[in-house]
């Protein structure tokens, strides 16, 4: 939604070499259009990346939240997938006027998994200009992952999660998503009139 008015976020979804679905909205609409996937949220994958670094090795860093979340994720990552590589932890509320600074150190770093936990646009906008200093395997967006890794915030029930309300549950615990949840119905429609399109 926020890329139908940001023509430079739409351009970096559009060349990314991996774009998943991280809500239930986008999997009811690729649905109607008998596409079917899994949710693949971005705690859940960058938790199977640690794991991944646990058995392979490949270094992880750690760039985005308040500070001292990403280090406090950091030692309980290290807890959770003994051998877990994360070579380097900072917290992500940088001036964006730094974005080349960070973009350039993390260059001489050279982490094999990048994640970053910036929020959406900021976390996309981040990589387009890190990829242009760097030279690594990968680098994902992964929104409020540090947050929930650090233990700073709680994923919701799994009962929730099995109702799909995921988004509800984080909603109602965090009044500056409703401006998110309002969107909802935009999107709906959005998909019904490209569907009548075709
Ligand atoms: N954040 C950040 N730098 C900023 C703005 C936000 O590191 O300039 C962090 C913020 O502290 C939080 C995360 O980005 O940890 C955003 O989480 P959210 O759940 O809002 O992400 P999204 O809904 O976009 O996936």
């Amino acid at each position: 939604m926020i890329a139908q008015e940001d023509a430079a976020l739409m351009r970096i979804y559009q060349e990314a070499s991996w774009v998943t679905a991280d809500s239930n909205g986008v999997i009811w609409a690729l649905r109607r259009q008998d596409v079917t996937t899994e949710r693949v949220s971005g705690v859940d994958l960058a938790d199977r990346l640690l794991a991944l670094s646990a058995a392979k090795g490949y270094s992880v860093y750690l760039l985005g939240a308040a500070p001292g979340v990403a280090e406090a994720a950091r030692e309980r990552m290290m807890i959770k997938y003994p051998g877990c590589n994360i070579i380097g932890a900072q917290h992500g509320h940088f001036p964006e006027s730094e974005n080349e600074f960070v973009a350039k150190q993390l260059a001489e770093i050279k982490p094999d998994i990048l994640l970053v936990a910036m929020g959406i646009p900021r976390q996309e906008k981040f990589i387009d200009e890190a990829r242009k200093h760097m030279q690594f395997g990968i680098a994902m967006g992964v929104g409020g992952t540090l947050d929930v890794m650090s233990g700073k915030v709680k994923r919701a029930p799994v009962i929730i999660q099995k109702l799909k309300i995921e988004w509800l549950w984080r909603t109602l615990l965090n009044p500056k998503k409703f401006s998110k949840a309002k969107t909802l119905p935009v999107f709906v429609r959005l998909v019904k009139q490209a569907e009548k399109k075709k």
